[in-house]
C-alpha cells in the first residue's frame, strides 16, 4: 500500500505518543516522534513533514516556541494537543499560527478527522481555490455570487453576517478564534469585545440553523471560537 503523509509527533507523554503513532501507522501514515521541542524543530526542518502534532508542555521548551520557530519558515499544518480547560493556551497557539487543536485524551476518529482536514488545508494553501461553492448538509454558500441557501431556499444575511459565515466556510472544519473573526470582519482596531460577534452569531444561527440551540453548521468552541462543519 502507498504510504500517505509523514506526520511528526512532538509529545513527551509516552502513552499518548505511542497511541498516536500506532493509530497513524494503522492508517498508513508515516509517523516520527520525539519528546523534545528542540529536536522537534530540527526534525521539522530536516524531514519537512506534512503535518506536526504538538504538545505544548514539553520538557525543554514551551510548545509555543516550537510554533513560533516553525512559522518563521514554514506554513506546514500544526495541530496542538492540549488539555481540557486550557482555552487561553489554545487561543494563543492558534493566534501564533497553529491550524487547529485536539483536546486530550485523544480519540482515534477525531484525531484522524482533524488530520485529514489539516492536510487538505495544507495542500490547498497557495493553490487557487477552484471550488467556488461551499456545501455542508443543507447549507450552501456561493462565494462568487455571495448567496447563502439553506435547503435550497435563499437566506438573507446582512453584510457582516455574510462575512462571518463566508470566513468560517473558507476555514471549514477548523476552529477560528473570536479575535481572528473580529479582525477579519471589523478590522484589526476593533475592540476585542466578543459581544457584537455573539449577537451576530445568534442572528446567523436563527437564520441558518433548524434548531439554534443545537447547531449543525456552525459549532461553538467554548472560550476559543467557532468551527464550520466540514465540507461534504
Ligand atoms: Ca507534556
Amino acid at each position: 500500500m502507498k504510504t500517505k503523509a509523514t506526520i511528526l509527533i512532538i509529545e513527551d507523554e509516552e502513552n499518548i505518543a505511542d497511541f498516536i503513532e500506532t493509530s497513524l501507522r494503522a492508517q498508513n501514515y508515516k509517523a516520527v516522534s520525539t519528546r523534545m521541542g528542540k529536536e522537534g524543530i530540527a526534525l521539522a526542518a530536516s524531514l519537512c513533514p506534512d503535518l506536526i502534532l504538538l504538545d505544548l508542555g514539553l520538557p525543554d521548551l514551551d510548545g509555543m516556541e516550537v510554533i513560533r520557530k516553525v512559522r518563521e519558515w514554514s506554513g506546514m499544518p500544526v495541530i496542538v494537543l492540549s488539555a481540557r480547560n486550557q482555552e487561553k493556551e489554545k487561543v494563543e497557539a492558534l493566534d501564533l499560527g497553529a491550524d487547529d487543536y485536539i483536546t486530550k485524551p485523544v480519540g482515534t476518529s477525531e484525531l484522524m478527522a482533524r488530520i485529514r482536514t489539516a492536510l487538505r488545508h495544507g495542500a490547498a494553501a497557495g493553490t487557487q481555490k477552484s471550488e467556488n461553492v461551499f456545501i455542508t448538509g443543507g447549507l450552501q454558500l456561493d462565494f462568487g455570487k455571495r448567496i447563502v441557501k439553506v435547503n435550497a431556499e435563499e437566506v438573507h444575511l446582512t453584510q457582516v453576517e455574510y462575512k462571518i459565515v463566508a470566513f468560517l466556510a473558507a476555514n471549514a472544519g477548523r476552529v477560528v478564534t473570536y479575535d481572528a473573526i473580529i479582525s477579519h470582519v471589523w478590522g484589526p482596531y476593533m475592540d476585542d469585545n466578543n459581544r457584537i460577534l455573539r449577537v451576530n452569531m445568534a442572528n446567523i444561527r436563527r437564520k441558518l440553523e433548524n434548531n439554534p440551540a443545537e447547531p449543525r453548521y456552525i459549532y461553538t468552541e467554548i472560550g476559543v471560537g467557532y468551527r464550520m462543519a466540514e465540507e461534504e
